[in-house]
């Protein structure tokens, strides 16, 4: 199994984080690490280095802190440049309607600067986009040049759809247990991956999550689809892999 989006970094693990980590390395193969604030940036470097070859850091100033951080910028995309051979991809960035439903024009060209900075380093996208899903597609489409991950997949069929088409991959996070309405019976198998969004979007409740939940993502789809647990798992990695050039 590979957690292919979860927070490492965040406070909510500062007091066990290494036991978290240890319960994933039982179970899991690979776990990813988006960066969201400036801080996040340096953290996810450190916490990749201490646990080389299982957990992979993803740079980026999501959308929010790309507005309220605005005057570092510069200072991300040249620390981003610096790492690119310690990252698997740019992310999360993208467009956020729900907390900034008045900034939509500053996050499209921020979102625009991102995709560019992606291209550059030749790093996949992992997207973010809340409320927004027929804008970020529209940017994308005309922007991305390189591999993109849906992250938190939300959108209805045809976005589903539209998002397979132009070979995206949707993630479906662990709170499909909750809400399966996103799911449809008829998935891409070979464009899905899984993650938890740890330590948000717990499975069954609102405590905090963790990536060895990532298993109850799985078991969903394969009762959704019709198909085993294994064959879900062993699809979802090989689809991460190729994702993020693991
Ligand atoms: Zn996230």
């Amino acid at each position: 199994m590979i957690d292919t989006h979860c927070h490492l970094d965040v406070k909510q693990f500062n007091k066990d984080r290494d036991d978290v980590i240890e319960r994933a390395r039982q179970q899991l193969r690979y776990v990813i690490n988006p960066a969201t604030d400036f801080g996040s940036n340096i953290r996810v470097q450190q916490i990749q280095k201490q646990h080389r070859g299982f957990v992979f850091a993803c740079m980026a100033l999501d959308p929010v802190n790309f507005v309220k951080q605005q005057d570092r910028q510069n200072e991300f995309i040249e620390l981003a440049r610096q790492h690119s051979n310690d990252i698997v991809a740019i992310g999360e960035v993208g467009l956020d309607y729900y907390w900034l439903p008045d900034k939509k024009g500053v996050q499209q060209s921020n979102f625009i600067a991102m995709i560019e900075l992606a291209n550059e380093l030749k790093k996949t996208l992992v997207i973010h986009s809340r409320n927004a899903m027929e804008d970020a597609l529209e940017i994308l489409e005309r922007h991305a040049n390189t591999r993109v991950v849906m992250h938190c997949f939300s959108g209805n069929k045809t976005q589903m759809k539209r998002c397979w088409d132009s070979n995206y991959i949707t993630s479906f996070a662990t709170s499909i247990c909750r809400m399966g309405k996103v799911l449809s019976k008829s998935l891409d198998l070979d464009k899905i991956v899984v993650e938890t969004d740890s330590p948000y979007l717990n499975p069954v409740s609102t405590e905090r999550n963790e990536p060895v939940n990532v298993k109850y993502a799985i078991q969903k789809i394969a009762e959704k689809t019709g198909t085993t647990f294994e064959e879900i798992e062993a699809i979802t990695d090989k689809n991460a892999m190729r994702a993020f050039n693991l």
